[in-house]
């Protein structure tokens, strides 16, 4: 049976095969934008969040244009999607904050970024990344799964599962890696269905396996 550091191997490799070419999800149009859009993904479909903000963006792309709308008017901005009034709030009350106490600017830190309303450390670990290019794993619910049922994590939180994958993984790989298993995930290895043995990645590191993985509800 192969080890954790062998699997992750395979698994690096196949992924790199697979997705040789990462391109961010979420539409920006700088740093701010894609902090905005990370915040109105959760909960949300990636692409209904980019169906939504390429309405607002050509317009409103910083912190002053939100502080200028208000509250009520960013809530009608985005109110096709889900929990829209806590999401206004925390855009209005984050770009209030960006304003006084940065200059308008995103700050360029995990401890500055989590202290910003709505904003917590997967969220300031995406902005990191995708915005700033800094090496961070955003564990989101698929890394999660998925880092489960590839034997790297038996984490029970995402805390876990995010130390056990960069212990794993080479610090350079981080931020095509974690795109890479989201990809996978949404294609491949879906929340409730496994292939099990005609995977390419499940194939390549068990391959005695004889069944589909039972899935949890996740
Ligand atoms: S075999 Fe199942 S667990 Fe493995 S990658 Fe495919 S769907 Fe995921």
């Amino acid at each position: 049976m192969m080890n954790e550091i062998q699997r992750a191997k395979i698994i690096n490799r196949t992924l790199n095969k697979i997705y040789p070419n990462i391109v961010v999800p979420l539409n920006s149009r700088n740093v701010f934008t894609l902090l905005i859009s990370v915040l109105l993904s959760a909960q949300c479909t990636d692409v209904n969040v980019n169906n939504m903000t390429k309405d607002i963006y050509p317009k409103y792309f910083k912190p002053k244009h939100f502080v200028k709308l208000g509250r009520k008017k960013i809530e009608k901005l985005i109110k096709r999607i889900g929990i829209f009034r806590v999401k206004a709030k925390s855009i209005y009350n984050l770009s209030k904050i960006l304003i006084e106490k940065y200059n308008g600017k995103v700050p360029k830190t995990f401890q500055e970024l989590e202290k910003l309303p709505g904003v917590g450390h997967k969220t300031a670990s995406v902005v990191m990344s995708q915005g700033f290019g800094f090496p961070a794993f955003p564990v989101d619910t698929h890394i999660h799964r998925l880092a489960q049922r590839w034997g790297l994590t038996n984490g029970k939180n995402v805390i876990q599962t995010e130390k056990d994958l960069k212990k794993l993984f080479p610090i350079k790989f981080w931020n095509k890696l974690h795109l890479q298993i989201i990809f996978y995930g949404r294609e491949y290895c879906k929340a409730r269905e496994c292939y099990g043995i005609s995977c390419k990645i499940c194939k390549a590191c068990y391959p005695d396996r004889k069944k589909p993985l039972i899935t949890k509800k996740a």
